[in-house]
């Protein structure tokens, strides 16, 4: 057969090019849903409020009481790359904040409708303007407005017919954001926070800014597992100074659970660290009789420089500088801690 002839390379339109990253950075509802909380956390609010609709898919609105936004930046607010969080590259070493990108708000505009009001310290009114495609529709509007900011997204995925037949079909995503507001209430706990289904009288997650951490665990999970926990703290420094610090909470013995529930902070970012979960599962496993499984809240501090937070959004995963000296570290601490809380009571006493 005659060699075909290659095909012609073009260029993709902007606007495919925006919208399949946009997708990747907005996997599912509840990504944009904690990309919301965690600009409302960095702009310092004490209070976040979350309404859904359609499991995320019909509207997602986030309210809170933080600084807000100023109207001159409203024209660059969800153009790609625009931030207040960082300027050069070396910043990534020590910033303090959860986003750094500037990419969240601007994918979500390429993949849903969004809708911004704010209003800053000091303002009689906020504004509300609206976005598509990076772009404000119309010159902001003066409106009411109390504290804060106020982000709509609605028709999630509206221009990607497969991703939003593929979610429709499956288990909906509010239990997952459920799930996430709940984790970010128990490490925030100076701050406020509510989710409910958009109609609904009772929210599904309900927390009061308190300074007892046990106090949000029992009003988010429930005194089943409030009432079962054991502190557990640890550190660990080599010559050169401190490698980790780590403080948080265990189930104990009396606790019954199929499933391992971990939420892991490192630096205050909610991360996954599948070898530590595995690690922990393993100690319950070797000590106590019956296999259940833990709940774990754990808060790890660790020198800036031995994360690497510049990894893609969704990519929660996380590997450590020393990872297996910390995690042996925090194995023995919560080996010996479930021992004594379980030998008292299930083990008669050895002679
Ligand atoms: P990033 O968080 O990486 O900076 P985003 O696209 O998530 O990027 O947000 C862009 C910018 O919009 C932020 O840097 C911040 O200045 C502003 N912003 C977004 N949400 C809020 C909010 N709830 N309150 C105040 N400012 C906000
Ligand atoms: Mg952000």
């Amino acid at each position: 057969a005659a060699p075909q002839e290659p095909p012609q390379i073009r260029r993709l339109e902007e606007c495919v090019v925006n919208r399949i990253a946009a997708g990747e950075v907005i996997q599912r509802p509840v990504s944009a849903v904690k990309e919301l909380v965690e600009n409302s956390l960095d702009a310092h609010s004490t209070s976040i409020n979350v309404v859904v609709k359609d499991g995320g898919l019909k509207l997602i609105q986030v309210s809170d009481d933080g600084h807000g936004i100023r109207f001159e930046d409203l024209p660059i607010l969800c153009e790609r790359h625009t931030t207040s969080k960082l300027s050069t590259y070396e910043d990534l070493q020590t910033i303090k904040s959860m986003g750094f990108r500037g990419e969240a708000l601007a994918s979500m505009t390429h993949v849903a409708h969004v809708t911004v009001t704010t209003i800053t310290k000091g303002q009689l009114h906020g504004y509300r303007v609206s976005y598509k495609d990076g772009v404000m529709e119309h010159q902001p509007k003066a409106c009411a407005a109390v504290k804060g900011t106020q982000i709509m997204v609605e028709n999630l995925f509206y221009n990607m017919v497969a991703r939003k037949k593929t979610l429709q079909s499956t288990v909906d995503d509010y239990s997952k954001i459920v799930d996430v507001i709940s984790r970010f209430a128990i490490h925030h706990t100076s701050v406020s926070f509510s989710c409910r289904k958009h109609g609904a009288v009772r929210a599904d997650v309900h927390s009061v800014a308190t300074s007892s951490r046990l106090d949000v665990i029992r009003s988010v999970y429930g005194p089943s597992v409030s009432c079962n926990l054991m502190k557990l703290e640890t550190s660990d420094s080599d010559p050169v100074g401190s490698i980790f610090s780590m403080d948080g909470f265990i189930s104990s013995s009396n606790y019954m659970a199929k499933k391992t529930t971990m939420v892991l902070f490192i630096n205050d970012r909610l991360v996954e660290c599948t070898a530590l979960k595995r690690a922990l599962e393993i100690v319950y496993a070797a000590t106590l009789p019956k296999a259940s499984k833990p709940f774990i809240y754990m808060s790890i501090q660790l020198p800036p420089e031995h994360v690497d937070v510049n990894v893609h959004p969704t990519k929660r995963e996380v590997s450590l500088l020393n990872q297996e000296r910390i995690i042996e570290k925090i194995q023995s601490v919560a080996e010996s801690k479930l021992r004594s809380s379980n030998t008292s009571r299930v083990f008669p006493e050895q002679t």
